[in-house]
């Protein structure tokens, strides 16, 4: 998928590329061809003050109306043609009258039939029977330039040229360059062809190839010229190429994002099967633990179960016989072993609480008694009228808060109440009458109740541990330490916590939490 659209993308963008590159080619190759139709135009308009001369000193001659005029018409036509720097007349092959003469005077009496170049090119003239240019040539009187030959007839004879010729400078001039045949934007070039098609040395000496990059060429039959114009710096590539490269980065970017978006569905898929494994081994190994944990609790529950409900019985013939032992023989005894008799006694009867609790603790288990509405202040009272004598007896006053009517198990509810107005009673301050308070909150989803004193209360270190089996914060103050572990259990069961707020002879709170059942009647 990413590879197709990188390959998609790639394609097309190098095609727009490609397109940039001819569409910029061809505007280059458009402007030069503009520029060399404009300097041929140039050269021509500068050759024509040249056509207009020749043609008028050939009329003079033909008609023989020079006379010894040749140097004032000559220097009329000059002064009218700019681009024009000498004429002359060359009288069958040898030149007879130039103007001016002063520069010119070693071209007076030069036969040009001696030369077979300008033999050739004055042959060319005559063919045409109108302007011809030669050259570039160097100059017989010194320098570079072109001659133009017309040829002049006499009486239907040949009679010989009129010429004109036009030194490099001038010629510079009209084209409007300077002798190094470039400039900015262009270099230029001119040849010249030789009958046969042979080209002649370029007219400027620079060193650049004109015939490759982005170069134009025209004809410039007068003197059968081939003007070149080159681009100097052609920028036709420089767009396409940044195009290009631009392209291959999007195209890659683009593959390399489609590629991942394309990838990510199939990632997903692992990843959720992964997981999915991961959660299935979890469960698996979940479902083990659970099973070992309902095993070893059961067994455990069993257990204590039976070691407790076995072991009243040894027990009660211990205290039976204890008791027999008080009975018979009570009088025959002294201090000592009457109180012997009196601790194994008192040890035998905790040792049945004991028992008793450790029955209960196996017995709370998950529930499977009926939920009811339960009026939790009426609950309280219950506990009160439960625990009248210790009430009763240590002075308590017990004050209730924002007790609701709650739907719930009764038994247990009654049991955790019943442990911890127990725990408030018992480990009250000497000396000091117990002020219990039970209050309520609502929350969104559960209860939390509180059972607060102003007893022994307890330090931070004891906070966890006082919910654990058979802990005791002080032996002394008797107890199995195990009525907050079974009230913990209870809480638990029923989906809650239990905690502690408390500190050293300032009290305690005990806090635990209910969740809020919904039932039709309450919904
Ligand atoms: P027991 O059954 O022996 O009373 P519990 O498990 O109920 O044991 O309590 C554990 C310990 O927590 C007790 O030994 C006592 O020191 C401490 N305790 C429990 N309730 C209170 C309370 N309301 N005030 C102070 N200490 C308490």
């Amino acid at each position: 998928m990413g590879w197709a659209f990188f390959i998609l993308l790639l394609c097309l963008t190098q095609l727009i590329a490609f397109r940039i590159y001819t569409m910029e080619k061809d505007a280059e190759l458009h402007i030069a061809e503009r520029e060399a139709i404009f300097l041929k135009g140039q050269l021509e308009a500068s050759l024509n003050h040249s056509i207009t001369a020749t043609r008028v000193l050939a009329f003079l001659v033909e008609k023989d109306l020079l006379d010894n005029n040749f140097d004032s018409i000559c220097e009329n036509l000059l002064q009218q043609n700019p681009f024009i720097d000498a004429l002359q007349l060359v009288k069958g092959g040898t030149i007879v009258n130039t103007y001016p003469l002063v520069g010119n005077e070693a071209s007076i009496g030069y036969n040009i039939g001696n030369d077979s170049a300008h033999r050739e090119e004055a042959e060319q003239a005559k063919l045409r029977g109108e302007l011809y240019f030669e050259g570039p040539i160097n100059l017989i009187q010194g320098g570079k330039g072109i001659v133009g030959r017309v040829p002049i007839s006499r009486n239907g004879e040949f009679w010989g040229f009129s010429a004109v010729i036009i030194r490099h400078e001038t010629l510079l001039r009209a084209l409007n360059l300077d002798s190094t045949g470039m400039n900015d934007r262009f270099i230029y070039q001119l040849v010249k062809i030789h009958t046969g098609g042979a080209e002649s040395n370029p007219y400027f000496q620079h060193v650049e190839t004109i015939d490759r990059g982005i170069f134009s060429e025209v004809d410039v039959p007068i003197g059968d010229w081939i003007i070149y114009v080159k681009m100097k710096h052609p920028q036709y590539w420089v767009n396409a190429m940044a195009f290009s490269l631009l392209g291959i980065l999007l195209s890659a970017l683009l593959g390399i994002f489609s590629w991942f978006l394309a990838a990510q569905p199939m990632r997903l898929r692992a990843l959720v099967a992964l997981k999915t494994k991961d959660l299935n081994t979890a469960n698996k190994t979940l479902q083990k633990k659970t099973r070992e944990l309902e095993f070893s609790n059961s067994e455990l529950e069993q257990f204590a179960y039976v070691a407790s409900h076995d072991l009243q019985e040894p027990l009660r013939m211990v205290t039976g016989f204890l008791t027999q032992l008080e009975k018979k023989y009570l009088n025959q005894l002294d201090e000592k072993p009457r109180q012997y008799i009196h601790f194994a006694k008192d040890g035998a009867i905790r040792m049945k609480h004991i028992i008793l609790d450790l029955l209960e603790f196996s017995r709370v288990r998950t529930l499977d008694d009926a939920i009811e509405q339960i009026d939790t202040h009426q609950m309280v009272n219950e506990v009160c009228m439960l625990e009248k004598r210790n009430i009763e007896g240590k002075n308590a006053t017990i004050d209730t808060q924002n007790l609701p009517v709650i739907q719930y198990y009764r038994i247990p509810f009654l049991r955790i109440l019943r442990n911890l107005i127990g725990n408030a009673l018992k480990y009250s301050k000497p000396g000091m009458s117990p002020v219990i308070t039970i209050a309520s909150t609502a929350h969104d989803d559960f209860w939390q109740f509180s059972i607060s004193d102003n007893g022994l209360g307890i330090t931070e270190e004891h906070f966890e541990k006082i919910f654990v089996l058979f802990h005791q914060v002080d032996p002394s103050l008797g107890g199995s330490g195990m009525g907050l572990a079974i009230t913990k259990k209870l809480v638990e069961n029923l989906g809650g916590q239990i905690w502690v707020e408390s500190a050293a002879n300032a009290g305690s709170t005990f806090y635990f939490t209910i969740p809020r059942i919904q039932t039709k009647e309450n919904q």
